[in-house]
């Protein structure tokens, strides 16, 4: 069933950023062109320098539309590229301050399309999209003129079959004596996505240059969170400095947590119990401020530092803990609720917390929660309810996201 809140788990997952993905890309075979980092305009002058010719000096931040940002700017020569990282080093683009530029040989493009690898949940295979109308994003397209994307899905035994990555060939219009080239790029492509566990490997655009030849201009890996424990190569790509910083603390205590724009913050065991949860509270006509899954046997320590969390975020204004005891342990949880608060102190005196504690040692945990003027509830339909209600007595002033 889907529910107002079930598109949440999909925000579990990792970017990581152009320049890394053309590297995965290149290892596999796709051309693209010669480039380095740099993070000072002294560095991208040097860059230039070594090239020699023109470059494009590109801003790494993890979001799409860095070029209609001014993020992307071409420079003729040394002292270009170092003026055009003066501008984009520095420089905000949608709320992300630029560290990184990747500073590249700039190339003479023809034309720019778009290919694309997605993990298409509804056809259960990974399926290649194609479009002519490159470098444009690709929702757009999806949204003004879906006809012109094409797609083919590949046989998740079989892989990706040459006769289809002509198909696309043909219908992109690639000249007769590049279609092998094509042909090549799409495979390596879908090698790609498959070696890294993606969610969505794009290449936008993939560029016809001026000689007829293929390159990948920009790349974005999308990565599934629930693969990264097969590739710790992958996860050290992280870049922490661009994440939600509770969604990084959360990692870190070994938690599972989505910041969400409601005010009502949920802790709850088991990720099923989770979404139940946001449905009730939303069925009840409140608004979770988060999802988050303190996992099976959660103990003392992990509770505190879910509620830390929780916490630090302003818009929180009650606390509903929905657990329901079975390797998990409720006098632990309660242990943790009320070590939490302890150490919280007078910060979250104005947070109405709301306990549904069933299950593992539950007398133990309500005791635990009693001696600390905390009462659990016993239903999560009460719970829920009572967590609305709550909203009222909060004194804690509603306060925006931060980022
Ligand atoms: P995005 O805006 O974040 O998707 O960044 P892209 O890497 O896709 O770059 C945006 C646009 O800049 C591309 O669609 C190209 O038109 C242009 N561009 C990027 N690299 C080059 C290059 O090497 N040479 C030239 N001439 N244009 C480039
Ligand atoms: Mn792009």
């Amino acid at each position: 069933m889907r529910t107002a809140t079930t598109p949440v788990l999909g925000a579990a997952r990792l970017n990581i950023h152009e320049y890394q993905a053309k590297q995965i890309l290149a290892k596999f075979g796709v051309p693209v062109p010669e480039g380095e980092v740099a993070s000072t305009p002294d560095e991208a002058r040097s860059i230039a320098d070594r090239y020699g010719g023109p470059v494009v000096v590109k801003a790494q931040v993890l979001v799409g539309g860095r070029g209609k940002a001014g993020g992307v700017k071409l420079a003729r020569d040394r002292q270009e590229a170092y003026d055009r990282a003066t501008d984009i080093l520095g420089m905000s683009i949608k709320g992300i301050t630029v560290r990184k530029v990747l500073v590249a040989r700039a190339v003479d493009i023809k034309r720019e399309l778009y290919l694309g690898a997605i993990l298409d949940r509804a056809s259960k295979a990974i399926t290649l999209m194609a479009s002519a109308e490159g470098g444009v994003e690709i929702e757009e397209v999806a949204r003004v003129a879906p006809e012109k994307i094409l797609r083919v899905q590949a046989n998740p035994f079989l892989g990706l079959a040459d006769y289809q990555a002509r198909e696309l060939a043909f219908a992109l219009g690639i000249e007769r004596t590049r279609v092998r080239d094509f042909v090549g790029i799409a495979k390596a492509l879908y090698a790609a996505m498959i070696a890294s566990d993606g969610s969505l490997f794009e290449i936008n655009p993939l560029a016809v240059l001026g000689d007829g030849s293929i390159v990948a201009l920009d790349a974005k890996l999308v990565l599934d969170d629930s693969a990264l424990y097969r590739h710790p190569e992958l996860e050290a790509l992280r870049d922490t400095a661009e994440e939600e910083p509770a969604e990084v603390a959360a990692r870190a205590a070994g938690l599972s947590y989505v910041r969400l724009s409601g005010n009502i913050g949920c802790v709850v065991n088991g990720a099923g119990l989770a979404m139940a949860t946001m449905d009730v509270v939303k069925l009840h006509g409140g608004d979770p401020a988060n999802f988050l899954d303190i996992g099976g046997g959660a103990r003392a320590d992990r509770v505190s530092a879910a509620l830390r969390i929780l916490f630090g975020d302003p818009q929180v204004r009650v606390v509903l803990f929905n657990i329901f005891g079975g390797i998990t342990r409720c006098d632990e949880v309660a242990s943790g609720i009320v070590s939490a608060l302890r150490e919280a102190g007078d910060s979250v005196a104005g947070v109405p917390i709301v306990v549904r504690l069933v299950g593992t040692n539950e007398a133990e945990g309500r005791r635990i929660l009693a001696d600390a003027g905390l009462i659990a509830v016993s239903g999560m339909d009460e719970a829920a309810s009572a967590a609305v209600a709550a909203l009222t007595k909060s004194t804690r002033q509603p306060g925006g996201i931060v980022r």
